[in-house]
């Protein structure tokens, strides 16, 4: 059986080596490092992909966040709410441009941001409402964009996780992830489901005043050369970068594809074990459909409800399966995000899950073999 790996970078740039090299090469014998051609084929092929107007590229996930929420124009003290169970880089932008983060808790099933939650922390002071696509699967952005509308709030989706997924509105409309708020973010980071081989990000919106306003602030806020009309930072996707991502752009439904599969086969292993739960898509969907991309699985992650998740995840790691524990503490209770302001009676989903919460291997080069030795460890574990 080949190693099993957390995440297989190795193994995909293998099947895409020609295309990948070829691209690069292009880079290097133009020498256009910065702002080369490449980037903006690739901004040109991710708006087409997304069906999105403007994709402005820069350097990583984190900075697309903040400059999502600068180009908003967004104050300090304005309220901007977002999930307690994420990735740090989400809440951390915020406290670093001096708005108040105000974290609330999500929903048991899918992970994601718990709309009523956001209901009730609306304040006068709320400005915008930060959803992430926890895992690769949308949050409930039907509920998310009726509750902004009648709030007059912004909606920046943290898409990191989801590059790829389809949301279905109520009304049957379809739409890919990062293409449903009013802007979003999205990292290149190597192991997300599009990813780069070193730091990479974008931000996507329809708004064409949006486009041009963040199209400056990455940009030291230069619209015209010299002229610095806004306080902007430097945020640059390098040329080398968006080569790989070129190349990779159109594997990306298939590199989907292959994760999905993976997941589905994690859940027919696994299912009907009294002390796991495993993940669900929504959507409509039941279990994990064939059919549409409504999850697209940038971690398979399960619930395991006999308290041994800890020893659970030490026996993985003993028999050379790696795992991760996504996310292992709430945001509200990090040392740099505690605040009177939190009562953890508000946080009863998210306190379980940072206890609950396994995520196993999952990229696009598993195989049977591989799956069926992890699956098999993991059920003799929860039943011994
Ligand atoms: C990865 C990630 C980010 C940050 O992306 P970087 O490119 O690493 O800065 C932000 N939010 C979420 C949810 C992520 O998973």
């Amino acid at each position: 059986m080949k190693k099993i790996q957390m995440v297989d970078l190795k193994g995909q740039y293998e099947g895409i080596k020609e295309e990948v090299e070829t691209s690069i090469n292009e880079v290097l014998e133009s020498s256009a490092f910065i702002n080369g051609p490449k980037v903006h084929e690739f901004q040109k092929e991710l708006e087409d992909y997304l069906g999105v107007k403007h994709v402005i590229p820069c350097a990583n996930g984190t900075d697309a966040l903040q400059i999502c929420m600068m180009g908003l124009g967004l104050q300090p003290g304005d309220e901007v709410i977002t999930a307690d169970f994420t990735f740090a880089a989400t809440v951390e932008v915020i406290a670093l441009l001096n708005l108040t983060p105000v974290l609330v808790d999500v929903e048991p099933d899918t992970f994601n941001i718990d709309v009523k939650a956001i209901e009730k922390a609306i304040t006068p002071k709320t400005k915008a409402i930060v959803p992430v696509h926890l895992f690769g699967q949308c949050a409930d952005m039907d509920a998310i964009l009726e509750l902004a509308d009648k709030h007059n709030l912004y909606v920046i989706e943290d898409n990191a996780q989801a590059i790829g997924a389809v949301h279905t509105f109520k009304d049957g409309r379809k739409k890919k992830a990062g293409n449903l708020g009013h802007v979003a973010s999205t990292s290149f980071f190597p192991s997300k489901n599009l990813g780069c081989y070193g730091d990479g990000g974008a931000i996507f919106t329809n708004d064409d005043d949006l486009a041009h306003i963040i199209r400056g602030m990455v940009n030291h806020g230069m619209y015209k050369r010299y002229h610095h009309d806004v306080i902007g930072v430097n945020s640059r996707l390098d040329s080398i970068q968006a080569a790989v991502l070129k190349a990779k752009l159109p594997k990306l439904d298939f590199y989907n594809s292959k994760r999905r599969e993976a997941a589905r086969k994690y859940s027919k292993a696994l299912e009907g074990q009294d002390h796991i739960v495993l993940p669900k898509t929504v959507n409509g969907c039941e279990g994990i459909c064939e059919t549409c991309d409504c999850h697209v699985f940038h971690q398979y992650t399960v619930r395991i409800l006999n308290g041994k998740r800890d020893e659970l995840a030490q026996h993985l790691s003993e028999n050379n399966v790696p795992c991760g524990v996504y996310y292992p503490i709430p945001l509200h209770r990090q040392k740099a995000y505690v605040d009177e302001r939190y009562d953890e009676a508000d946080f009863p989903i998210t306190n379980q899950l940072v206890k609950e919460v396994i995520s196993l291997p999952m990229h696009t080069e598993l195989d049977d073999e591989q799956i069926q030795f992890i699956t098999k460890l993991v059920i003799d574990f929860v039943n011994s």
